[in-house]
């Protein structure tokens, strides 16, 4: 059987803030997992997978129960608002979504002036059980790449107010609040509405942890990412980059530049080591402190 709804709660503007939710009930009983899609509106592939996967699957091959948040941050999608923070009322209907689940798969990806190079993050929650759990998860996913986060208490507080990369301090997760394996694939970028790599990969981990009939297609052992560079930009300017995505880059090598309207050199933008080029911003313009590029040892 399944069913659809929406998830509800007014803000303190009075709006009303929805959340649609489609559970999928399986023929055979079993374990719960809970998909969000659209945490960031503009980072389609997730949300193309999460209305997918509900669409298309029979209750008739499902074991257990997939709950499938469609648009989990709806303004974000309807508006085409990029980098969308997450409301306290969406925090708590993601986490009304996900109580009663075994497991979380969070579905993320670059968004509408971002490229970004496929990859898994593996949330580590001080639990070796779960945590073992969701590295199966993230291999299952099948991309290679894997990026471990932990959550580690609030960062030390800037002048400016900026929140450090968020994998030096990640905010704390809903697998920390409930003690459960959760992943986050990052996949798709500029609005690409492809969402064959995000859509496999679900079902891959769907079939790995039995909600799904089949064998789970076996994939090697990913890389795990080690240290990691996020470049910014030091004042308002229009950024040339001359890289791209899954490029490997050398230390010294040239990335791009920022100039003003008028060409004039603002920053040179230069590989502080060798490493692979994750996730950059294809915007024309940036901000003082704005994201340029990260990169990430592999
Ligand atoms: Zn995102």
């Amino acid at each position: 059987m399944k069913e659809t709804y929406f998830l509800s709660e007014t803000n303190d503007a009075g709006e009303e803030i929805r959340l649609p939710i489609g559970v999928i009930h399986g023929a055979s009983p079993g374990e719960r997992i809970t998909i969000f899609g659209g945490q960031h509106g503009t980072e389609y592939a997730g949300i193309e997978a999460a209305m997918r996967l509900f669409r298309e699957t029979d209750p008739a091959d499902v074991t257990g129960t997939i709950v499938v948040s469609m648009a989990t941050n709806e303004a974000s999608l309807m508006n085409w608002v990029q980098f969308a923070p997450t409301t306290p009322e969406i925090s708590d209907m993601m986490l009304q979504a996900a109580t009663g689940s075994q497991y979380i798969i969070n579905c993320h990806g670059g968004e509408f002036t971002e490229l970004m190079h496929p990859y898994v993050i593996c949330r580590l929650i001080g639990n070796e059980e779960a945590e073992a759990v969701a590295m199966r998860m993230a291999r299952a996913f099948g991309v290679g790449i894997v990026s471990l986060s932990k959550y580690r208490g609030e960062p030390p507080p800037d002048p400016s107010g900026a929140r450090p990369a968020w994998w030096l301090w990640p905010q704390k997760g809903l697998c920390d609040k409930l003690g459960i394996p959760e992943i986050t694939p990052e996949v798709g970028q500029v609005g690409d509405r492809d969402d064959s790599i995000m859509y496999e990969g679900i079902r891959n981990v769907l079939r790995e942890l039995g909600f799904l009939a089949g064998p789970a297609t076996e994939h090697p052992e990913p890389k795990i990412i080690g240290d990691r560079w996020w470049l910014t930009a030091n004042q308002d300017g229009i950024f040339f980059p001359v890289v791209t995505v899954n490029q490997d880059v050398v230390k010294g090598e040239n990335l791009g530049e920022v100039r003003d309207y008028f060409g004039e050199m603002l920053q040179s933008v230069v590989a502080p080591e060798d490493a692979k080029v994750m996730n950059m911003n294809i915007g024309m313009p940036v901000k003082k402190d704005g994201f340029l590029i990260w990169l990430g040892q592999l």
